[in-house]
């Protein structure tokens, strides 16, 4: 990327984009009884992505910016399986009247299935089969299409563990790998010899795993555009079918433990463009598709056909293949979307328990946000431009039923001149798109659709 752009928008800080609007706008105003009433207008027609969150972990890895909490016994993991399976079974009952009385019967059907973390294979074996099979009973069979993904801390991953995947019809497992350089690992606290994700990778494939994601991230202390390209070489040896490439968010201020980086150790806006340009290079000379900001496929994955063929999606666990028409989170701090809006249950673990401990009568709901047809429309600009680079205003506008003049005001086409004299970006009548060396930067130029955006917040992380 042109040292100049960094130069003039490294100390900008901008949502992710995973949602829009972003979480932070979700508010109390939104109830279980909004969610209960969205769920009841989700028809046959419509499809399911189901996503389950497990917040706990062995120990605290320093960089971590996940909602998980440590344990070290069973019986809290226990405890929170029996609120997940009475939660699946609310949820699952607020679908059913309206679909089976009025709209000829049937539940919509399930496309894809994601645990996450945490470390979702902390769960005993068999209490992740009696989740499944809990998902199959209250939601139907999931699709014989359907993705099935687990997020996998190969540290602790058991042989029984790996085979009740297997069992269970996991289709695709995510290993946390993030660097193997020893230095790099130690500043982190997170300590995972090669030889651990190897063995971990081998006994997915045993059982039966054919798709094997691993993470990576560029931006940790001590790390070098040397040690990213080492880790990327060692990674590939795996011969994984997807990478994603990361750049490390450092918010002590928001995740505390985060504060144990040591931040001199950190690298500058200018090292981390330079490590993820090498580690993009030598993924794209190994034959991986580049696909979005952060993620890389063989060119036959199922994620790059959907990035070729422009149908790429973004959700809250980043670039997916996912299309379904609702997600419904389940567990602690979990996210569900549906036609209606988001929905956000609580985020500390005791608040979910007691919430379906003391009955469920409230659901374990804390906020959420009610979707306006503005919101429905900025949020399909945003996510054009975040899976594909570019956007045709007019196009998406007509398809919302919405006056271009709403999006393309006077403000935001001045905006989109400064950008396009920075050379960013190509605006052609109403096309929008994101030249390919400014593809890094591309949520500064999302937020210009960000109706919501207070530049003063703080709460999002650096746009390099
Ligand atoms: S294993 Fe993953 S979720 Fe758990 S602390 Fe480490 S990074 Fe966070």
């Amino acid at each position: 990327m042109r040292p100049d752009l960094v130069a003039k928008y490294r100390n900008q800080r901008v949502p992710r984009y995973t949602s829009y609007p972003p979480s932070p706008q979700f508010s109390a105003a939104v109830t279980a009884g909004d969610y209960r009433r969205w769920l009841g207008q989700l028809t046959a027609a419509d499809t399911l992505s189901l996503y389950l969150h497990v917040p706990f972990c062995r120990s605290m890895c320093w960089y971590c910016g996940c909602h998980t909490t440590v344990v070290t016994h069973e019986a809290p993991i226990r405890r929170y399986q029996a609120a997940l399976e009475a939660e699946i079974d609310a949820v699952a009952g607020a679908l059913v009247p309206d679909s089976t009385l009025s709209r000829g019967g049937g539940l919509p059907p399930v496309t894809h299935i994601h645990f996450g973390g945490g470390t979702p294979t902390l769960l005993p074996p068999d209490a992740f089969l009696s989740l499944m099979d809990r998902l199959a009973r209250r939601f139907g069979r999931p699709a014989a299409t359907a993705e099935i993904a687990v997020e996998i801390d190969p540290r602790t991953l058991t042989p029984a563990m790996a085979a009740a995947l297997g069992q269970g019809g996991v289709t695709r497992a995510s290993l946390g790998v993030q660097s193997f350089d020893d230095r790099v690992q130690r500043a982190i606290n997170r300590v995972q010899p090669y030889a651990a994700t190897a063995e971990a990778v081998a006994r997915l494939r045993q059982s039966g795993i054919g798709g094997i994601n691993l993470d990576l991230i560029y931006g940790l202390p001590h790390q070098t555009v040397d040690s990213c390209v080492q880790s990327v070489t060692q990674a590939l040896q795996l011969a994984p079918d997807r990478l994603s490439v990361f750049g490390y968010a450092h918010m002590p201020s928001l995740k505390a433990h985060q504060g144990r980086i040591e931040a001199a150790a950190l690298p500058g806006a200018a090292e981390r463009t330079e490590q993820a340009a090498a580690m993009a290079a030598a993924l794209e000379a190994a034959g991986y598709v580049a696909i979005g900001l952060d993620h890389y496929a063989r060119a036959d994955d199922v994620m790059a056909l959907a990035y070729n063929a422009g149908r790429l999606k973004r959700n809250f666990q980043g670039y997916t293949v996912d299309t379904a028409t609702a997600l419904l989170g389940f567990g602690a701090s979990a996210i569900g979307r549906t036609r209606g809006g988001y929905i956000q249950n609580q985020v500390a673990v005791p608040a979910y328990l007691k919430a379906w401990e003391d009955g469920g009568e409230g659901w374990a709901v804390a906020k959420g946000l009610a979707l306006s047809d503005d919101d429905r429309l900025r949020a399909d600009i945003i996510e054009q431009l975040m899976c594909c680079f570019s956007v045709d205003l007019e196009e998406t506008c007509r398809r919302h039923g919405r006056p271009l003049a709403e999006i393309l005001t006077p403000a935001t086409e001045r905006a989109l001149a400064a950008l396009s004299s920075d050379d960013m970006i190509i605006c052609d009548k109403t096309r929008v798109e994101v030249r390919e060396e400014a593809r890094p930067l591309v949520r500064s130029v999302a937020v210009l659709f960000d109706a919501y955006f207070d530049p003063g917040s703080g709460r999002h992380s650096y746009a390099v």
